[in-house]
């Protein structure tokens, strides 16, 4: 028997006589003792069993094949490495082999399916934990699991292992059902940088029926949304919310499909509305009913002063109507009315009216409702808060632009249902 196997089995031995020979020993003091046990045995056990197999024979072969320049690989030292693991960090004999050319090859260790010295165990629960919580709050959730990392490895791995990778590149194709619509949503939420607020843009892809008699809308949820979310130019922007449209299958050869309906929510901004011309043409276009609506208040606080909550509320009260009805004019009536009363407001006022002017046939609430479409999910709204806002704008947060957008790769992973996608790749990256 192996002295690890013997040893392990002697404490079994003693942890039961311990414990069954005081009558007073009560079930947290098993729990805590037997769970210490079970992870130092984890620990022990596993290394013993991996440094067996790295010591077997045809693990210390002469010679192999020299994977640079197909030469011959000789065997050159035995060297100890640590990896974590999901039974704690293991000490690891392996043989180095080296060629001519220099290469230094390690065989056993690329059939691992490691990434650096993590098992994709660890690397999951590291990446995973830390999409959802700030660094240090998840290097502290890691270690109560078992896995001891500082909060400065994880960020540093949550960059590096995201280097490169694309969130549409994970993603299935879905087919729109006969009557279904593709809804894309855009919307733009700052987070805070060592040089102040910047934008992180994300969009959203999903598919919805027409809705009947709706009586809220407010509550229409499509099923199943996938989301790319970057802190970035809007060019780079337009070209991953492309990628997901084509990944999705709602995007071919630079075109929607022929005979398959889009709508584009978003909001007022430029951006929105020319990547909507490029990539998705002819495709019903909305402004976002609640971005709207917020107009309306910023218009009337700005006239009534933020304290006259009555004046704002009765005025928004009376201005939806119109705006639902999309009767822009009227609307645009309103504000104008204002823009007497306070002369001081007429830039303010000014741009609102523009707003509303510019975006009247995106605003045609009561006809898009009529017909089925979602106006004001809040669906991208939402999204701005559960892909960005609830890891990456909490208190003290100042994000660098390659830090939030890794950060935003792991979130839209998992928000997308892409994470076991993305570590099955791994596994198949690491085994070729
Ligand atoms: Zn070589």
């Amino acid at each position: 028997m192996p002295s690890i196997v013997a040893k392990i089995t002697e404490e079994v031995q003693k942890i039961f006589e311990d414990l069954t020979g005081d009558a007073s020993v009560l079930i947290s003091d098993v729990e805590e003792q037997v769970s210490a046990a079970i992870a130092s045995w984890g620990q022990r056990l596993s290394e013993g069993i991996l440094s067996e197999i790295a010591n077997a024979p045809d693990m210390a072969r002469k010679s192999v094949v020299c994977r640079e320049c197909q030469g011959r690989s000789r065997r050159y030292r035995q060297r100890s490495r640590s990896f974590t693991t999901v039974c704690g960090v293991l000490r690891l004999p392996r043989w180095e082999y080296k060629c001519q050319c220099g290469a230094i090859y390690v065989p056993w260790e690329a059939r691992q399916h490691l990434k650096g010295r993590y098992t994709q165990a660890v690397a999951a629960a590291m990446m995973r934990v830390a999409a959802k919580l700030n660094y240090r709050a998840a290097a502290a959730e890691l270690k109560h699991q078992g896995i001891e990392i500082s909060h400065t490895t994880l960020h540093q791995k949550v960059q590096a292992w995201s280097v490169g990778e694309s969130v549409s590149d994970y993603v299935g194709k879905a087919s729109l059902d006969v009557g279904a619509r593709w809804y894309v949503s855009c919307d733009g939420c700052y987070t805070n940088s060592r040089v102040g607020w910047q934008e992180v843009k994300v969009g959203s892809i999903g598919k919805d029926y027409p809705h009947q008699n709706a009586t809220s809308v407010m509550k229409i949820r499509p099923p199943r949304l996938r989301y790319v979310a970057s802190r970035g130019s809007v060019a780079d922007f337009r070209h991953q919310l492309a990628a997901l449209a084509t990944q999705t299958g709602i995007y071919q050869d630079e075109k929607t499909i022929a005979d398959e309906e889009v709508v584009v929510i978003g909001d007022g901004a430029v951006w929105i509305w020319n990547l909507a011309d490029e990539h998705f043409p002819g495709a019903t276009e909305i402004v976002d009913y609640m971005h709207a609506k917020t107009h309306l208040y910023d218009v009337a606080k700005q006239a009534f002063g933020e304290d006259d909550r009555d004046a704002i509320e009765t005025w928004v009260d009376i201005t939806e109507t119109p705006l639902y009805n999309g009767e822009t004019s009227k609307v645009v009536a309103r504000i104008r009315a204002l823009e007497t009363q306070n002369p001081d407001m007429a830039d303010v006022l000014k741009r609102e009216v523009g707003y509303f002017q510019k975006h009247a046939h995106r605003m045609q609430y009561r006809t898009f409702n009529e017909k089925g479409y979602q106006i004001g999910s809040g669906v991208i709204e939402s999204a701005c808060k559960h892909v960005v806002a609830e890891r990456c704008k909490l208190a003290g947060m100042r994000w660098s632009k390659p830090g939030i957008n890794a950060i935003l790769f792991w979130r839209c992973l998992l928000k997308n249902d892409s994470w076991d996608t993305y570590w099955d790749t791994q596994d198949r990256q690491n085994a070729a």
